[in-house]
């Protein structure tokens, strides 16, 4: 049996036979100086960490050059560049345990992953190709740090920062999800080190503009958002009462501050030191102990129960003069805000289960509009309402409340407007070899001075034990002829800096480079970045979307502000692909679920393969693989060959048939026929290869029962020849093997996408039922074969419906094809 799949067809030799081919003829390289109709088509490109490319790389990297291709055919000047993002933890850490030097194993397992490119069958344009830890290019990434620093946008400070004791490297916020590193899952840790920030806090109001002029998937554009957390609020001055120290804090709801009982400080706030009472000083220390231990991420969860110690200091409530006790809980971050916040349990969800658990005083002064009391003995009561129990502002709205209390303490100057934000500056300095040195010197005299560019790059030294030390020291500090130099202003001695910079900086401008690889002058060629970008369709792993996808943007922004590009979104859209699990598990070595795709592109061919990914589900939800789906497919390719190779000799002399000359009275073939040219065509371009591939399939059938009853007529055969060209994106080896085979001698690639016959699809109309909680609100004349999505889109968008909708959840939609659609609300 599974001899005889394995031959469904002779896809070895199709498959290196047109990999040769399109190579020596370069048929995929792009004439970049031609921007009519030009389309960057980019993926996200792979860390070659492991000695191979994983399944989950493939699946971002063959559909979409299934997508790539199928633009081509709809006539758009195609761009598919590719590189690799070489520098970073994972390769240095597979170089170490395979006991090699990370320079020697990148450059394989980047041979490696070039191979299988290839072997995808893939329309990258390899002149293109560049791997970021070539000195090449990291100059540039060196180039483009000094760039910042010279804006003040790199600076140095000492913080409490994220360290992950596995991978021995600080980490930026963004790269530690619930508390665990990113790379390694290894419980993160703080420590108190100086070092390098991206000041991309300082971009923080451009980030959130700029959503506006992209199309990106409204979840990714959410997580921007709220990772940069902007809230428009209040700073209120809380005095300490023994000290008069000046304690500020942000809140959203000034309305609410005659409802203040306590007062929490962050553990490590500067103050608490000062304020805490002897009697308290024992238990208050334990505490910051304890709060030490715990990450960031962690300590910003909702779910997390709260803890937290009282000091024994008061602070004097500006509005009032109420004495408000103040305590520390890890709950409040110093890197947030002010580090101190003003807690409200009436009106407040997290104050208010912090103050049922410590019996502090719950106190109403909000309440709903139209009524005198609130019921806060279960939760908090948290929306606007009217202000009771405060003073000269009861009966006052929240909004308003808002505007008049902050007035009234900017008059005594203990408050103002302000805005905040949750997002913080971008840590980039990280204590590893494998990464593009800081290009800084220290000087006794001048201080930071940055490397003059004529001097860039500055190259990783070549030292033997590249392993990171257990002190948290760069290992490149082991190199002195690295290290000791002298000070490029006043020439005395000075060190140069010893760490080197978070990958994601490398990544954070690669795609400007594409253009032009080998530009040595320049870190991009501002011609052809004039031409090609910014980037007009971008695929990659959700995941990225407060990482890379936040950084990118930031630095486009600088260069923009900087002159050196003319945009500053540089993803105009961005689709992602769902994650590919085994065994409902993420794919991981240590897990042992490795799959790995070379086996299946040996038994069953590449284009098989690559139909067998897009076919197991919806391209944006991933799915767990399951091999035994893959038999389907490789039979579904046999039957394709061998309605082909059947049929070969009658669409030969068919080849140039025109479909306005065939006269066709056959309304089933016909339809067939325009019905899926537009599905796969359309599918394709959305991202929904299962659903084009089904199509492909039911196509068959009928044009097996075609060749079953002998049909040979003009439209058979000229359904034949648009079949292949079908097929070409989703099986490129295989649709150029036939359509060679039928007598073109150019590339299928070359070929235009069919086109459709509109009048072919016109469809008996039926009149539809719309129902919002089973009563019937209106009817749609709609073509009988209409879909769920459509028809409840169409509904939606009408007026007599849509008013039904308004400030409702939908909790249910109910389909019956061809009668009606009910939306259940509340
Ligand atoms: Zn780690
Ligand atoms: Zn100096």
């Amino acid at each position: 049996m599974s001899d005889g799949i394995s031959k469904h067809y002779p896809f070895a030799e199709i498959e290196a036979k047109w990999q040769k081919i399109w190579a020596e003829k370069g048929l995929y390289n792009t004439d970049l100086n031609n921007t009519e109709k030009k389309l960057y088509t980019l993926v996200m490109y792979p860390y070659p960490s492991g000695d191979k490319m994983h399944i989950g790389q493939w699946y971002n990297y063959g559909p979409t050059d299934t997508w790539a291709r199928l633009k081509r055919m709809q006539g758009h000047n195609v761009f598919f560049p590719i590189g690799y993002d070489s520098f970073g933890l994972p390769a240095e850490n597979f170089a170490i345990k395979h006991k090699v030097h990370p320079a020697v194993s990148t450059q394989k397992n980047i041979e490696h992953f070039r191979r299988q490119f290839k072997q995808i069958g893939s329309m990258i344009d390899w002149n293109s190709e560049f791997a970021t830890s070539d000195p090449g290019y990291y100059k540039w990434t060196q180039w483009l740090f000094i760039k910042l620093f010279e804006k003040g946008l790199a600076y140095r400070k000492k913080a409490p920062v994220n360290w992950c004791p596995q991978c021995q490297t600080v980490l930026a916020n963004e790269q530690v999800i619930e508390g665990h590193c990113e790379r390694c899952e290894t419980e993160v840790t703080k420590k108190d080190l100086t070092q390098w920030f991206f000041k991309i806090t300082a971009y923080a109001d451009r980030l959130l503009d700029g959503h506006k002029k992209i199309d990106w998937q409204a979840k990714t554009i959410t997580m921007q958002k709220n990772w940069i957390g902007r809230s428009e609020g209040s700073e209120i001055v809380f005095k300490e009462e023994k000290t008069g120290e000046r304690l500020p804090v942000f809140t959203t709801r000034a309305d609410t501050l005659f409802g203040v009982t306590y007062m929490v400080l962050a553990p490590e706030h500067p103050l608490v030191d000062t304020i805490t009472t002897p009697e308290n000083k024992q238990k208050v220390k334990d505490y910051q102990e304890q709060a030490r231990k715990v990450t960031e991420i962690d300590r910003m969860s909702l779910v997390r129960e709260k803890t937290g110690v009282f000091t024994g200091a008061h602070c004097i409530n500006p509005i009032n003069g109420d004495r408000v006790p103040i305590w520390i809980a890890d709950y409040v971050l110093l890197t947030y805000g002010t580090g101190a916040v003003m807690a409200v349990p009436g009106h407040d969800q997290r104050d208010w289960e912090f103050a049922t658990k410590y019996k502090l005083p719950i106190k109403p002064v909000i309440v709903p509009e139209g009524k005198t009391e609130v019921d806060i003995s279960e939760h908090a009561y948290d929306e606007y309402g009217i202000m009771i129990n405060s003073g000269e502002f009861d009966g006052q709205s929240s909004a308003n409340g808002i505007r008049n209390v902050t007035a009234k303490l900017a008059g005594l100057g203990l408050g103002e407007s302000t805005i905040n934000f949750r997002l913080r500056d971008w840590l980039i300095s990280r204590q590893r070899y494998w990464g593009a040195p800081i290009p800084i010197i220290f000087c006794p005299d001048c201080g930071e001075v940055a490397v003059s560019e004529d001097k860039l790059p500055v190259l990783l030294p070549e030292i033997s034990d590249f392993r990171p030390t257990d002190e948290g020291e760069s290992p490149l500090a082991r190199s002195t002829e690295f290290v000791n130099v002298k000070c490029p202003r006043c020439g005395i001695d000075a060190r140069r800096s010893t760490e080197t910079m978070d990958t994601f900086v490398d990544s954070a401008w690669y795609f400007l480079r594409y253009c032009d690889p080998n530009i040595h002058d320049k870190p991009f060629n501002p011609d052809l970045v004039k031409k090609w970008l910014p980037v007009d369709f971008y695929v990659g792993g959700a995941e990225h979307a407060v990482t890379h996808l936040i950084y990118a943007r930031f630095i486009t922004q600088c260069l923009y502000d900087m002159g050196y590009v003319d945009f500053d979104e540089p993803f105009l859209k961005v689709r992602h692909q769902g994650i590919i699990t085994s065994g409902g598990a993420k794919i991981s070595k240590s897990k042992g679920n490795v799959i790995n795709p070379d086996s299946f592109i040996e038994k069953f061919g590449s284009d098989t393969f690559r139909i067998y990914l897009m076919f197991m589900g919806s391209y944006a939800d991933g799915g767990d693989w399951d091999d035994s789906g893959i038999n389907g497919v490789a039979r579904f390719l046999g039957r394709v060959y061998r309605l082909f190779e059947k049929h070969l000799d009658i669409i030969k002399p068919a080849k140039n048939l025109s479909y306005d000359r065939i006269i066709a009275r056959d309304d089933e073939l016909r339809y067939y026929l325009n019905h899926t040219i537009k599905k796969v065509g359309e599918d394709i371009n959305s991202l929904d290869y299962n659903t084009a591939i089904a199509a492909l399939m039911e196509f068959l059938n009928i044009l097996y029962k075609r060749s079953d009853a002998n049909d040979e007529s003009d439209l058979f055969k000229y359904s034949l020849v648009k079949y292949i060209q079908l097929l070409a994106p989703l099986a490129p080896h295989f649709a150029e093997e036939f359509w060679s085979q039928i007598g073109y001698d150019d590339s299928i690639f070359n070929s235009s996408w069919p086109s459709f016959d509109p009048q072919a699809l016109i469809t008996e109309s039926i009149t539809m039922v719309a129902q919002i909680n089973g009563r019937m609100r209106s009817s749609f004349d709609v073509p009988n074969d209409i879909s769920q999505d459509k028809f409840l889109a169409l509904i939606k968008g009408d007026e007599r419906i849509k008013r039904h909708l308004e400030g409702k959840t939908i909790i249910k939609e109910i389909f019956v094809p061809g009668k009606l659609a009910n939306i259940v609300v509340k």
